[in-house]
């Protein structure tokens, strides 16, 4: 049992499954909305070249997601914002998550998003995880998303906090600014807990800063870490978190 105050979540492959993605069939139908049948098999071609060279969709989109948009798409800004549209409706959420979010807001913890957000083009609250957020009806929950691109307001579209600017996950210093962050709003990294994934994302360099961990492998099982718990279905918060008064 973990007791503390504030739950961050990973975004990719938590509460974001990317499981429809795998299909390439995606392609195909961005190049028939554009009125280019004729590069279906050679976008598909290369969709599957990437599949294969980076060893499943799921690690294309952890960073190799440009290659998506210059090999496969040919840079071309009309085929990436259809793509961009249709990975919309391909995503899927966690199994049980939105009932575990219900309960963790009835409990009264903090809940936030701790995303590694790449660079993202155009007005803040267009980036693919605040539509994915407002698609979803889960901004209720998550009313910020903490990102190398600032600490994002996710019901009014404005970045509220510079200091997580250029900050990452990978390299743990955005992990160093939520402490500080938490810490002002009477919360200690330990009376906080980060759910994710990617041990050397969310788990490890969290954990290492005094921050609580559950790894969550009800997606994908990336391995061994430093996690406090390990758990395969959301339902399982509510029996390892308690609410710290
Ligand atoms: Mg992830």
């Amino acid at each position: 049992m973990l007791e503390v105050k504030w739950v961050g979540f990973d975004y990719g492959q938590c509460i974001m499954e990317p499981g429809g993605l795998r299909n390439p069939l995606v392609i195909g139908d961005i190049c028939k909305e554009l009125g280019r049948p004729e590069l279906i098999a050679d976008r598909i071609y290369r969709y599957h070249q990437l599949n294969e060279q980076y060893g499943g969709y799921s690690r294309i989109k952890e960073g190799h997601r440009d290659e998506i948009y210059g090999y496969v798409l040919d840079d071309d800004p009309a085929a990436q914002e259809l793509f961009t549209k249709k990975e919309q409706q391909y995503l899927d959420m966690g199994e049980g998550l939105v009932d575990a979010l219900d309960w963790l807001q009835e409990q009264g913890f903090v809940l936030e998003v701790v995303s590694e957000m790449k660079k993202t083009l155009g007005a803040v609250g267009s980036d693919i995880v605040s539509r994915f957020l407002k698609g979803r009806g889960l901004t209720k929950y998550f009313p910020v998303i903490i990102s190398p691109q600032g600490k994002l307001d996710t019901i009014n579209d404005v970045q509220i906090d510079d200091r997580y600017v250029g900050k990452t996950k990978e390299g743990g210093d955005i992990y160093d600014v939520l402490a500080e962050d938490l810490r002002s709003r009477g919360i200690e990294p330990e009376e906080g807990v980060m759910v994710g994934d990617k041990p050397a994302t969310d788990i490890n360099p969290a954990h290492a800063r005094g921050f609580k961990t559950i790894q969550y492998k009800g997606f994908i099982d990336l391995g061994p870490s430093d996690a406090d718990l390990v758990i395969n279905h959301f339902s399982e918060l509510k029996e390892v978190l308690r609410k710290k008064d």
